[in-house]
């Protein structure tokens, strides 16, 4: 991968080129980003004729991304879909606080102090819900949570080994769309497979399931 700039109404606007096995190039706009794949040896002026063309497609979608977090002094993290101001104060401490809108870090490793605090919260929150569904909805053993850095999916379950994880990314999102998580893995325990019989386990416990997971498919991760 190879990355460019070109100027946009008067914008300098950066892109990455992956040189591929492939006959005629392809633009996308993914997390903010114009990613162009092309085939071998396309020349760059090539590529930004068709970058021009396209200027008023692609712009309005760079404009629409707006990140989950920017993990910098004076940046903010989404915490359940509302915005918190990142004001670091560096004692080397791998702690942070909430304090109404602003998130004080204490260390210098920015983004690791943050996503520590951001694991916690939202394990709390994991235990809570799942102990509330295992109590009314599901008649299971309580399961070992873990959550991770996923590219691409939301959770997993590992029914052979009353496991399941989330994905760290969850924190960001509205609660009603963490819930829908929750269940689908959960229900994972008397589906493996996504059946309809599967899906008839979800809407049992969360009728509205199907607007939940549309809504959730729309977010890219
Ligand atoms: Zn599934």
């Amino acid at each position: 991968m190879k990355s460019y700039q070109i100027m946009f109404n008067q914008e300098l606007i950066s892109y990455d080129v992956y040189f591929k096995n492939m006959k005629s190039i392809r633009i996308r706009v993914k997390e903010g980003r114009i990613q162009v794949s092309a085939p071998y040896y396309t020349p760059i002026s090539f590529i930004e004729e068709n970058l021009y063309k396209y200027q008023d497609k692609l712009l309005p979608q760079l404009k629409k991304y707006v990140p989950y977090a920017i993990y910098q002094n004076q940046g903010y993290v989404m915490i359940y879909e509302k915005k918190y101001t990142l004001s670091v104060r560096d004692v080397q401490i791998m702690k942070c606080q909430i304090h109404e809108d602003v998130l004080y870090v204490y260390h210098s490793r920015i983004q690791d102090c943050v996503e520590m605090y951001l694991k916690k919260i939202l394990m709390d929150y994991l235990q809570e819900k799942i102990i509330e569904y295992l109590a009314y909805d599901f008649d299971l053993d309580m399961p070992l949570i873990e959550i991770k850095k996923y590219k691409g999916r939301w959770g997993s379950c590992f029914y052979k080994d009353n496991k399941v994880t989330f994905n760290l990314s969850l924190i960001h999102l509205p609660k009603d769309l963490i819930d829908y998580v929750i269940v689908h893995e959960l229900a994972h325990f008397l589906q493996a497979n996504h059946s309809h019989l599967f899906y008839q386990e979800i809407e049992k416990r969360m009728p509205d399931y199907k607007q939940r997971q549309k809504r959730l498919k729309e977010i890219h991760i």
